[in-house]
């Protein structure tokens, strides 16, 4: 009866609107509604499906700021993950071309790089990947509706298409996967008018040029990265510190890399006003923290990674009593990602305190999906979440900080192991190995389990990938010594790592 008034109700105040095929019989048109075609969002779609349930995935994508705009997927497939790993792969290779030579290779000079035959081949396969989630959806039988959605009530969507048309879906459990967008700054004129962010990097036609990244979070590093390794002048402006959150020596380690490998960086600096001049390049001024020194250049680009906020402005939520974060405004989640309204779910980059990573939501929405289906009680734990940043030299690694050890256990509770090594590959190629390093972080008693594990070096997410499950099944330092290496890689280096940070000796690995 309350489904049939609230089907009436609804008629009456849309009357006008186009509402789906509704099976009036049932209580609602779908199991599930999920708002959110991204990572997580998809996940939790099909997983549903595939348990039987009736469900329905909304998603729409607001163009950036400067027009960019993108299919299916979400940030990881159209904004993220993918475009970015590949730029980076871009960048790898030519760093691949320079090592070739002095392998035998016989490459005639000058080596450039075309941006826009880059940008054409990733953007490629980003339509492949959009069209592969349609037609992923269809056949998992999961309705795709390209519309935005906001809530009216706990079991109710209101989609709107790009015309402007509206439609009305109801759900028995409703579950916001919205994620999140970059910021711009508000204070600093000529920010959003002639600046871009992530949203727009990877979809340029042509090359950024001279670029100023501005931050130092993982987004920032990676792109000034990529940038640079293409060979594009990149200087990347920090206020405070890198890769705020990560382990801070190997964040040192990783901008130490970057600039030795050419990307400039302007520490202790904060952007005062952007301008563009009759010449079209952009003019920034910027005040050095340090000296209190005003400081002008020119760029063809400058790109803001000054952190992202979350999608819930058009969700309507607070007409619904969904608890928000009042700092961070992202949706505050239990641990089985309910609200504080019932029936309404919230998971991914959009929770409140959960890590922006898509195998996180993936997961956390598969187990959501299994748990709405009542197939599984299990909870997502988002603890040993291992992640990887894609810089020049990349880092990986799983579990705290040393900082972060520090502080839980003291200094003389924990011992870190570490090495300094030489990637075999580098010897030949005649690269500087100096931040190369890895670091064990163990509780100083008993069996001395790993707290923390840090790697620099190439393919730090393939060895990082590998050294998490034995994180997760609670890996101890003798683990690691019983562990036999693979010869020879970079990562038998974790197995063989015996000095103490607290014995002071050199770290340094000599012999192969
Ligand atoms: C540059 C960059 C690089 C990254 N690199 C990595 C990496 O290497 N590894 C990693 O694990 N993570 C990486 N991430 C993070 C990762 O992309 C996110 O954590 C992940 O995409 C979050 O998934 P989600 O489902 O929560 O949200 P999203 O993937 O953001 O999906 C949300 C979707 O909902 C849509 N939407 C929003 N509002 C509405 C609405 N009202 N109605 C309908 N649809 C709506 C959005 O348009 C979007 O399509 C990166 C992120 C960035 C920006």
């Amino acid at each position: 009866m309350a489904a049939l008034w609230r089907g009436r109700h609804r008629w009456k105040r849309t009357n006008c609107l186009h509402v789906l095929t509704r099976n009036l019989t049932g209580k609602y048109d779908y199991d599930l509604v999920v708002i959110g075609g991204g990572s997580g969002g998809l996940a939790c779609s099909k997983e549903a499906a595939q348990l039987g349930q009736k469900v329905a995935v909304l998603d729409h994508v607001e163009p950036s700021v400067k027009g960019t705009k993108w299919g299916l997927g979400g940030t990881c497939v159209n904004v993220g993950c993918i475009p970015k790993k590949l730029m980076h792969q871009a960048a790898l290779l030519g760093t691949a071309v320079k090592d070739a030579k002095k392998f035998g290779w016989q490459i005639s000079e000058p080596i450039c790089h075309d941006w826009s035959t880059m940008a054409d081949a990733v953007q490629n396969h980003v339509r492949s990947l959009n069209w592969g989630h349609r037609v992923q959806l269809q056949d998992k039988k999961v309705k795709y509706l390209n519309i935005k959605g906001s809530l009216l009530d706990e079991h109710t969507v209101k989609g709107l298409t790009k015309a402007g048309k509206e439609t009305i879906l109801t759900a028995k459990n409703i579950v916001i996967a919205t994620g999140g967008r970059p910021k711009y700054p508000t204070n600093i004129p000529g920010a959003m008018e002639h600046g871009i962010t992530s949203d727009d990097i990877f979809w340029l036609k042509k090359s950024p040029g001279k670029t100023l990244v501005v931050g130092a979070s993982y987004v920032a590093l990676e792109c000034a990265g990529f940038l640079t390794g293409i060979g594009l002048d990149t200087t990347v402006m920090v206020r405070s510190i890198a890769l705020r959150g990560f382990d801070q020596q190997m964040a040192g380690l990783v901008t130490d890399y970057m600039e030795a490998y050419g990307t400039k960086f302007a520490w202790q600096c904060v952007p005062k006003r952007v301008d563009k001049l009759s010449s079209g390049v952009l003019q920034v001024t910027w005040m050095d923290n340090n000296t209190g020194n005003e400081h002008k250049d020119t760029y063809d680009s400058v790109l803001w990674a000054v952190g992202r906020a979350p999608e819930t402005k058009a969700l309507g939520l607070d007409k619904l009593g969904v608890q928000l974060d009042k700092e961070t405004g992202k949706i505050v989640v239990g641990a089985d990602e309910s609200t504080s309204v019932p029936n309404i779910y919230a998971f991914g980059d959009i929770g409140e305190g959960r890590p922006e990573l898509t195998p996180t939501a993936i997961k956390a929405g598969k187990l959501l999906a299994r748990r709405l289906a009542r197939h599984s009680a299990e909870l997502m734990n988002y603890d040993s979440v291992p992640t990887t940043v894609f810089t020049p030299l990349e880092y990986g690694c799983v579990g705290l900080s040393e900082e972060e050890a520090e502080k839980r256990l003291g200094k003389d509770g924990i011992e870190v192991y570490h090495a300094f090594y030489k990637p075999l590959e580098f010897t030949v190629a005649e690269r500087d190995a100096s931040q190369c390093y890895l670091k064990v972080i163990c509780e100083r008693d008993g069996d001395q389990k790993i707290l923390g594990l840090h790697f620099t070096g190439p393919n730090a997410g393939e060895v990082t990938q590998g050294f998490a499950l034995a994180f997760q099944c609670g890996a101890t330092y003798s683990h690691l010594l019983q562990t036999v290496g693979i010869h020879p890689t970079c990562a038998e280096e974790l197995t063989k790592v015996n000095i103490t940070k607290r014995s002071g000796l050199d770290a340094t690995v000599t012999g192969c």
